[in-house]
């Protein structure tokens, strides 16, 4: 691929800019169609009174341009950047431009400044400081494009973690599932009806990280590409409507809009298993800048691509029978 052209760092910021203010204010369109669909389908009278003020709230929220929730969480980014783009002033240049963005869009449309310094509770009231706010990276092959995703991450109760056995199998991912939820979306602590990001294997910080990028980076109604997986995702996702906590905790028959579970190979001890919640707040905006500068909102965020899953890919071959033997 014959590349020329280098991004700017004044798209950089602009498109940062916009996607903060996006995620912000709208729900993206598949945010949009769950709520609608809970609505439609709550059977109680409470739970579906407070869905219809869900989506009341969420077209007001764009018609008077301002934030859907007074709490605008905390903004965080992630930038799947193509094999072959070129950044002016490189990722350095990227990451002030995005810092800048978060300042700006704080004071202007106002995000609430929610990052303190957690000992001395310290506020710069621009949401930027220590590791604030976080970008993650991930890449992709034969593309010069970056696509960068936003998420105003809410939900503040709700993310937990448990190591367990091997052989606690799918009952025990089950039964951590209903203690997170019974803990937090019963007493409305996480704001459901959430998405709920569920991470399986790898080491703890990437099961935890994994189950946030399940949360708020996969598209609600789609499947992991593993049929294992995918039947995984629907029997929890039936679980947790099964409890009837419902929108707020009211009582209902949503308290999940969805479940995404996404794996990582691990130990052969253990199996660890992190749950992340995206609460009634889902807010979240993509957008590609191509190596032109040229950019393009996007509904999808298209991080969890075959390459990113590390499908396919020079895999090491398997073990024969006899060195298999010979280890034993
Ligand atoms: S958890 Fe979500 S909906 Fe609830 S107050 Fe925080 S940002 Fe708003």
């Amino acid at each position: 691929m014959a590349v020329t052209d280098s991004i700017t760092e004044q798209v950089l910021y602009d498109i940062a800019y916009e996607a903060n203010r996006r995620a912000a204010i709208a729900l993206p369109v598949d945010g949009v169609a769950a709520f609608r669909d809970a609505h439609e389908h709550e059977t109680r009278t409470m739970a579906r009174f407070i869905l219809g003020q869900v989506l009341e709230n969420a077209e007001l929220a764009v018609a008077d341009d301002r934030p859907m929730c007074g709490d605008t969480g905390l903004p965080r980014y992630y930038v799947k950047a193509g094999n072959d783009a070129r950044i002016e002033g490189g990722f350095i240049g990227m990451e002030r431009a995005f810092r800048q963005a978060v300042a700006d869009a704080t004071h202007d449309l106002p995000l609430r400044a929610n990052r303190v310094h957690p000992l001395t509770r310290k506020n710069a009231g621009n949401n930027v400081g220590v590791f604030a706010p976080s970008v993650d990276y991930s890449f992709e092959p034969d593309a010069d494009w970056l696509e960068v995703t936003v998420v105003h991450k809410g939900g503040l109760f709700g993310t937990d973690y448990r190591m367990l056995f091997p052989a606690d199998g799918t009952d025990g991912v089950k039964r951590f599932l209903l203690d997170n939820l019974a803990a937090f979306a019963r007493r409305g602590l996480s704001c459901p009806p959430v998405v709920i990001g569920v991470g399986l294997g790898g080491a703890k910080d990437q099961c935890v990280s994994l189950s946030k990028e399940a949360a708020c980076l996969r598209m609600m109604g789609d499947s992991h590409p593993d049929p294992d997986v995918a039947a995984l995702e629907q029997e929890l996702l039936e679980l947790a409507n099964k409890t009837g906590f419902g929108v707020m905790g009211v009582g209902g028959d949503t308290t999940a809009l969805d479940v995404h579970v996404e794996v990582a190979y691990t130990h052969t001890g253990g199996l660890p298993v992190a749950i992340s919640q995206f609460c009634l707040a889902y807010r979240r905006a993509t957008v590609r800048v191509e190596a032109d500068g040229t950019f393009e909102f996007r509904d999808e965020p298209g991080w969890f691509t075959p390459y990113y899953r590390r499908e396919g890919i020079d895999w090491a071959r398997e073990m024969r029978p006899d060195e298999m033997q010979t280890r034993a």
